[in-house]
């Protein structure tokens, strides 16, 4: 692109650049509080996220024992001990309600902090930066590989880290499928080319993504792909709690050399660019904050090493919320990041989160393992029978949510002289009640015929069903009992 015709009077513009190319970004190894913090997130995430498939938990006969498990076959959804039904999906919702919140309320409190340690992307990136250093070296090392020409070396080196990212990936996408299956049976049909096609192709999108966004395109995905630093923006003010570069303090910067020689002159930063080096988005926090920096807090590791080196007091990055840099900036003391967290619009989020975490505990807790739905026939409404008396039918379907057979008893309630049998059980031995047997973790679905007085009027009635067990649940559904004198 060609630069504008300078303007009389005017410096000559610099042409605008509609598009950057990406630099790959080489980041340092750094040690300190926020490295080992992310290291600890990184073991953590990454191991309940792989090895959570393989934790067993023992439900009986009847039902899976894997602890975690989206059964979608039989429309489970297993944790540990809660096993959730489709009818009520209304936990999984409240959960993603939470999830949802969760986030708002971490950026109220600690800024982008879930983009810095726990953000899957950032997982990810993390592991496959290291997997870098540990291949070709640090920051140097890999700066002069990248622009060595292609040779054995670096063709082999290079071949190496594709495998491994390659390998990550698709133990990545193996582990995903895990959690929609009995995990060793998975194992097993996978190799032998028995699984669902459907966890073939789940398995190699997961691993290309993988692959393609941790490997290779990395920052980019937080920088241009991901909404949510976008969304964040909207949620922090200048009581969000941020990276920030302390440039009262640091500025006018220059070199150790410099600033000895004129110590007036020149603020705390000695210019030495470790901030930049070590960060995983390559961004210079001394710019201010920006969408590309994700408040992982690497750069005040690397700052602070420097500053105990140089003999200057830590801090020169750090955690702080613009508000408190305005402070510090006209002479208050630093206040500790902690003071930031507990502020009103923290607290109503929480209240928030965890009130919605409660009325789940307590809905969970409360439930019942019985329910009964019926519907009734609508043609024919009902039947006159040879001694006159009149017969509707009705689909009931018994639910039984524990994971052991129940004996259960369905009853007529509220149309008097009424008697029922069903499929199973003969007209003979009807009686206003039966017992049947429903299967563990099961829906049993039984069709009843209800009889009564041939004097009995159209009206409403009930079916109850009753666990004949210690618990002695129960469930109740209105319906109506169809007759001549309605129509
Ligand atoms: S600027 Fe600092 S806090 Fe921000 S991403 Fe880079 S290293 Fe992390
Ligand atoms: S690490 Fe600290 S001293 Fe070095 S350039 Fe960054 S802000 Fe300045």
């Amino acid at each position: 692109m060609n630069s504008p015709a300078p303007v009389q009077g005017r410096p000559p513009q610099p042409a605008k650049q509609l598009y950057e190319q990406s630099k790959t970004v080489h980041n340092k190894r750094v040690d300190g509080p926020f490295r080992r913090f992310k290291w600890a997130i990184m073991v953590i995430t990454l191991g309940i996220y792989y090895i959570t498939p393989w934790v067993r938990w023992d439900r009986g006969p009847y039902a899976p024992d894997q602890a975690v498990l989206i059964d979608l076959a039989h429309r489970r959804f297993y944790m540990f001990g809660i096993e959730i039904w489709p009818h009520e999906f209304y936990f999984v919702a409240g959960l993603l309600i939470m999830a949802g919140i969760g986030l708002f309320l971490v950026t109220s409190a600690v800024g982008r902090a879930w983009c810095g340690y726990s953000c899957p992307q950032t997982v990810w990136t993390d592991l496959f930066q290291h997997i870098d250093r540990f291949i070709d070296g640090d920051r140097n090392a890999r700066m002069r590989l990248d622009k060595a020409p292609w040779g054995p070396n670096k063709i082999a080196r290079r071949l190496l880290k594709w495998t491994i990212y390659l390998v990550i990936a698709f133990w990545t996408g193996g582990a995903w499928i895990m959690y929609f299956a009995d995990a060793p049976t998975l194992v097993r049909e996978f190799w032998a080319g028995e699984a669902d096609p459907v966890a073939y192709i789940t398995v190699a999108v997961l691993t290309l993504t993988t692959f393609v966004l941790g490997g290779f395109m990395r920052e980019q995905v937080c920088i241009y792909m991901c909404p949510w630093p976008r969304i964040q923006t909207a949620l922090m003010d200048e009581k969000s709690l941020l990276v920030t570069y302390k440039d009262w303090r640091g500025e006018k910067r220059g070199s150790l050399k410099k600033a000895e020689k004129n110590p007036d002159l020149y603020g705390d930063c000695i210019d030495c660019n470790q901030c930049v080096a070590v960060c995983p988005t390559g961004w210079d926090i001394r710019k201010g904050p920006d969408i590309s920096c994700i408040t992982c807090g690497l750069c005040i590791d690397a700052c602070d090493k420097v500053m105990k080196e140089v003999g200057r007091p830590r801090g020169l990055i750090d955690y702080a919320t613009l508000e408190d840099c305005d402070a510090e900036k006209g002479g208050a003391p630093a206040r500790s990041p902690m003071k930031a967290i507990m502020r009103p619009r923290t607290l109503v989020y929480f209240g928030i989160w965890a009130s919605i975490g409660l009325a789940l505990l307590f809905a969970l807790g409360t439930r019942s393992h019985t329910d009964l739905s019926v519907s009734p026939d609508r043609n024919p409404p009902y039947m006159l029978l040879s001694d006159g008396s009149i017969r509707n039918a009705y689909t009931l379907r018994l639910r039984n949510m524990e994971s052991r057979p129940r004996e259960m008893l369905i009853a007529i309630e509220d149309l008097p002289g009424a008697v029922m049998w069903s499929d199973t059980i003969a007209a003979e031995n009807a009686a206003p009640s039966q017992t049947v047997t429903v299967p563990a973790d099961q829906t049993l679905t039984v069709r009843a015929y209800v009889s009564a007085p041939a004097d009995t009027l159209p009206g409403d009635f009930a079916f109850t069903l009753t666990s004949l067990d210690e618990k002695g649940e129960s469930d109740r559904t209105e319906t109506g009992f169809n007759a001549p004198g309605g129509e």
